[in-house]
């Protein structure tokens, strides 16, 4: 399995920035994960938009989905001209239902609610969900084929359960907004880098890349900070693939 990291960053994109979106190749098969700002022009770098094969969401913010919302005008060009058959399988929670209905109301979107319990085949590729602890009904992604694990965290704070789930990822894609110290002003919705490293060392996972950064960070920091707790920490720009 192959991640390339088309976006990084949260919850809003910087200068040049592109928000969260993660291809995943397996089998021969090409799913999105998240469809930030900025994350359909970066994925055209890698491959034209009709060679994606599905699109999972963790949850419904905005920098997590809101390019879904062009890509139903991609999607309508495409079914009109011939160039793609039908609508676009899409996977994604079933709240905040206003969100949910922009892109259930579009005939170019197959829209299927996820639940904790879901479990997807998408072309021998096995996904698998987490409920994770933030503002809104959000999932954690386990995707497997053969012997070889992904996981990414959505967005979450540092939760029970998390790290059984993440357990053995040759790569676990972590949510890491924060620094320790910024932590400590208050509950925030997001992990520190030092909790993505406690989780990562918890899940005995391969390796760890950060992710979800807000304009501006030091990725340094954030990397130096996990590797206290995991020696085995990544901080990918955009435009990095990733081999498990
Ligand atoms: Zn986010
Ligand atoms: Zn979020």
């Amino acid at each position: 399995m192959t991640l390339t990291i088309l976006g990084n960053q949260g919850p809003y994109p910087g200068k040049g920035g592109v928000c969260s979106g993660y291809l995943v190749e397996a089998a021969g098969r090409r799913i999105l994960l998240d469809c930030g700002s900025g994350v359909l022009s970066a994925l055209q770098q890698h491959l034209p938009l009709s060679g994606l094969d599905a699109i999972v969401l963790s949850h419904l913010h905005y920098d997590h989905f809101s390019d879904l919302l062009v890509f139903q005008y991609f999607m309508q060009l495409s079914v009109k001209s011939g160039l793609m058959a039908g609508p676009m399988p899409v996977w994604g929670p079933g709240t905040p239902q206003p969100h949910k209905s922009l892109l259930v109301a579009s005939e170019y979107l197959d829209y299927t609610e996820i639940t904790q319990q879901s479990r997807l085949d998408i072309g021998g590729v096995q996904l698998s969900f987490f409920r994770t602890a933030h503002p809104v009904e959000s999932y954690a992604i386990r995707l497997e084929y053969g012997n070889k694990i992904i996981v990414y965290t959505g967005d979450s704070k540092l939760c029970p359960g998390l790290a059984d789930f993440s357990r053995g990822a040759g790569i676990l894609l972590a949510d890491a907004c924060f620094l320790h110290q910024e932590k400590q002003a208050g509950d925030l919705p997001h992990m520190s880098a030092r909790e993505c490293g406690i989780l990562a060392r918890e899940a005995d996972a391969g390796r760890l890349l950060l992710t979800h950064f807000r304009p501006g960070s030091c990725l340094q920091d954030h990397c130096k900070e996990a590797l206290e707790v995991f020696s085995h920490t990544e901080a990918p720009d955009p435009g990095t693939r990733h081999d498990v």
